[in-house]
This record gives C-alpha cells, structure tokens and sequence, in this order.
C-alpha cells in the first residue's frame, strides 16, 4: 500500500508534475497509510493484525508454523496438508484452490514431497490461475533450497522409493527450522521491503528460542548419544543426525514402499545381532509389522510426531521438538 502511485496531472507550463486537490488528498492519504504501516512494522511485540497482511499458505503446518514466527502480525498463514496426514499422500481438498488463488506467497518442501497431492495430474498450482505463485516466480518459495539435505542420492533412481531426490523431511532438525525462517524472514522483505527491520527482528527472537531450547534438549538427549533405532519411513534421517542416533534401517524396503517378509526377516536378525530395542513409527502407519517385530526382538514400539499438528499437544515447532525429545528420552530411559 506505501509502494502505491500517486498520480499527478502535468503542468503545461515546465511540463513538471503538478498536484491536484485530489492527488493531494490521496498523497496526504498515501503518507498516513506509509507512517501507520511503518509504525505497526516497528511494533515487533505487538500482537495487533495488520489490516493488510500478506497471504501466506504454506504446503505443511511445519512450515505454517515457522511462517507464522517470523511473519508475526504482517501475515495470515494458512496450510494444505494437517500434520496428522502422511506429507507423500494428502487428502486432496477443494479448498486448495481457493487458498492458492488468494496468495500472496506459496511455501512448499520440495523434493517431490508434495508431487503426488499438489501437482502430477491436479496441478492445483497452475489451476489456481494466480501468477505470483507459480514455480519460479516471486511468490514461490521452495526451502529446501535452504536446508540442509540427507539421503541425497548420487543420481535420480527407483532405489530412492518416493525420496528420488533427497530426504524431504528435512524439518526434523532444528538446526533446518532456523535455516527455513531465515528464507522466509528474507522472502518477506521482498514483498515487504519497509518491513525489513520487523522480520529480521523476529527472525533473530525465534533463533535465540531456538538456541535455548537446542541446550535443554542437547542436555535431555546426551546420555543416548549412539543409540540405534529402526524407522518405520525413512522420515527421521536428520533428526536422529542432530541428535547423535544411529538408524539402523527401516520396515519399508525402500521410502514408500510397503513391508515385506524377506526384509523384515533380515530386519528382525540384524536387531538380535546389534541389540536393536526400539522402532519408531509416525502415526498414520499400520502397527501390525511393527508389532510382530518387536514380539520377535523384545525390543519397543515408539510413536513419534512428525509434524506440527499430529497430536493436539503439538501445536508449534518448537512442541514438535520438545514432544519427540521427551518420548524418546522417556522411551531410552525405561530399558
Ligand atoms: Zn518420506
């Protein structure tokens, strides 16, 4: 709104810009507008809504989360998928179109994470016919661009499963959290340069969050430090590098591919071999491979929350860590 023209008509005389009553009126207008807008930048505290925030819809509640931290009362902050719903397979809604049609910025994990439910044959982002989102313009933010990636495979192949470019659940490790803001924080000064000061501030109160909350659960996490687990999905690779765990492989042969005997077979010998005592598994997964491998091994079955949403304790990123920190520090404590 501060960025709007004022127009002037043109005096016929030195042919300069000359103001009428009206485009005084409306700079007079504009110039209040320019101040209020400023003002509410700088009011980092406050919780005030801006009258005109920027539309943010973010594929994941992850990254709604992270948006939301930075962009404060400068943004509304919507998302597609529920933290509940496995990210490779989302319920399709007709609601999509109508959040990405009102957009003013588009985040999504990339990867192909969100090929399968956003584009292949639905190309909700081309249909929502809103220019400023499609990929490679000014509103699409992919961040994977930013974070740090796992699992990224020498070249593109079947043996990836659904991962064919690299680990998409990338958001795991705090350390990607503070990285992701930042593209944000940065992506949000484009679309609103005058509020460079107020997302860098609270870019900066989130990292320093962040950093406390990284010692409390470095501290919690220590005397684990090595341990092996098995994974359900290959979701947990950069949390369980953060933390210093070790994966010791997962039910699905590959990413997105289902369990079958000969796998679990050779799974249920390596946990005997290596004393292997817990599997953790993301909610939306079956419990009856899981079980009869932990019947077969003694070891324990642990759900973990793999996004902002999947359980109503975690309502925010930092929940998401703080949950997850606990059960596994609960879980490794109990054997
Ligand atoms: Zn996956």
């Amino acid at each position: 709104m501060c960025c709007e023209q004022v127009w002037h008509s043109e005096d016929q005389c030195t042919g300069a810009p000359q103001p009428t009553r009206t485009s005084m009126i409306q700079e007079r207008v504009g110039l209040r507008l320019y101040v209020l807008l400023l003002f509410s930048c700088l009011i980092g505290g406050s919780d005030a809504a801006q009258a005109n925030p920027i539309e943010v819809v973010t594929t994941t509640a992850d990254l709604a989360s992270l948006a939301q931290e930075v962009g404060g009362n400068q943004v509304h902050v919507s998302y597609l998928a529920d933290g509940y719903e496995d990210p490779h397979y989302v319920q399709r809604d007709p609601f999509f179109l109508l959040k990405l049609r009102h957009a003013d910025l588009l985040i999504l994990i990339g990867l192909q994470l969100e090929s399968t439910w956003l584009e292949d044959q639905f190309q909700f982002v081309a249909q929502s016919g809103n220019p400023r989102i499609q990929y490679g313009a000014s509103g699409s933010l992919d961040v994977s661009r930013y974070a740090d990636i796992a699992d990224i495979p020498n070249q593109v192949s079947r043996a990836q499963g659904i991962h064919p470019l690299g680990n998409p659940h990338y958001w795991l490790d705090p350390e990607n959290g503070r990285r992701i803001s930042q593209a944000i924080a940065t992506k949000l000064t484009e679309i609103r340069p005058d509020c460079a000061s107020y997302f860098e501030q609270r870019f900066q109160a989130f990292t320093l969050r962040l950093t406390e909350s990284e010692k409390v659960w470095d501290q919690k996490m220590r005397p684990y430090r090595g341990r092996r687990v098995i994974t359900y999905h290959r979701a947990w690779t950069n949390f369980l590098m953060y933390f210093g765990l070790v994966s010791s492989g997962e039910i699905e042969p590959l990413p997105g591919i289902p369990p079958s005997a000969h796998h679990t077979n050779d799974l249920i010998r390596t946990m005997k071999r290596d004393d292997i005592r817990l599997i953790v598994v993301e909610p939306y997964f079956e419990l009856t491979t899981p079980g009869r491998i932990a019947r077969a091994t003694g070891s324990h079955v642990l759900i973990l929350w793999p996004s902002v949403g999947s359980n109503k304790q975690v309502t925010d990123y930092f929940k998401l860590l703080d949950c997850n920190v606990d059960l596994l520090v609960q879980a490794f404590s109990s054997f």
